[in-house]
């Protein structure tokens, strides 16, 4: 089995055909990347040493890494305050930059399926771990979960997996409140939802979603 593990939200950078489309109190906020994420992920590639690791270095308001170039999310509204040609440019230049990090990962991923290791046929090739941050506090609703885990629960290895990294974070942390699935669903569309459908079934994709209260 190999690791990889990646961070689609680590950075709240712009690149400078961007800049401007952006206010720089928004480029603060979980609007524009997953706050904290991005430490707690260079620590985890530090501690497990994974096989592949990969993170954003844009903002998700370029380019949401983690959609569908196709889901019209990947894209956000501030592209609305360039004018066409500036955004026609910026668009092209944020799809190359979207397409060039799922290249890389799709690259690892064929060469985890190819070599010869000695993991059975039941075990997965690939586990992937996605590290995410959540606001804690979204339209006025206080989020009281700390840890959530999102897997595809119609996949019996995303679940084991899952119940895994659930007894581990009770067995350190006791306190720490952990929920499947939440604030999202583990199926939405997103990196792990594309690599499952794929890869198939020797694939597990898993997103850790932290509460960004953590962090501040
Ligand atoms: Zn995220």
């Amino acid at each position: 089995m190999k690791l990889m593990l990646t961070c689609e939200h680590a950075s709240n950078r712009l690149p400078a055909s961007f800049k401007k489309a952006v206010p720089a109190d928004v480029l603060k906020t979980h609007r524009a990347y997953d706050i904290g994420a991005c430490s707690v992920f260079r620590k985890l590639v530090k501690f497990a040493k994974p096989e592949f690791y990969c993170e954003g270095k844009f903002s998700r308001l370029f380019v949401d890494l983690n959609r569908t170039l196709t889901n019209k999310s990947a894209f956000s509204e501030y592209y609305d305050a360039l004018d066409k040609a500036t955004a026609t440019k910026a668009k092209a230049q944020a799809s190359d930059y979207w397409k060039e990090y799922r290249a890389a990962i799709e690259n690892f991923v064929e060469s985890a399926l190819k070599s010869k290791s000695k993991t059975a046929k039941s075990e997965p090739a690939i586990v992937h771990l996605g590290i995410h941050s959540f606001t804690p506090v979204l339209n006025g609703k206080v989020r009281s979960t700390d840890i959530g885990i999102l897997y595809d629960p119609s996949r019996p290895q995303e679940r084991a997996y899952a119940n895994v990294i659930k007894d581990e974070i009770k067995r350190l942390y006791p306190a720490m409140k952990v929920r499947f699935n939440y604030p999202y669903k583990g199926t939405s569309d997103g990196l792990t939802t594309t690599l499952r459908k794929k890869i198939g079934p020797r694939y597990v994709g898993i997103e850790i979603e932290i509460n960004q209260k953590f962090f501040e």
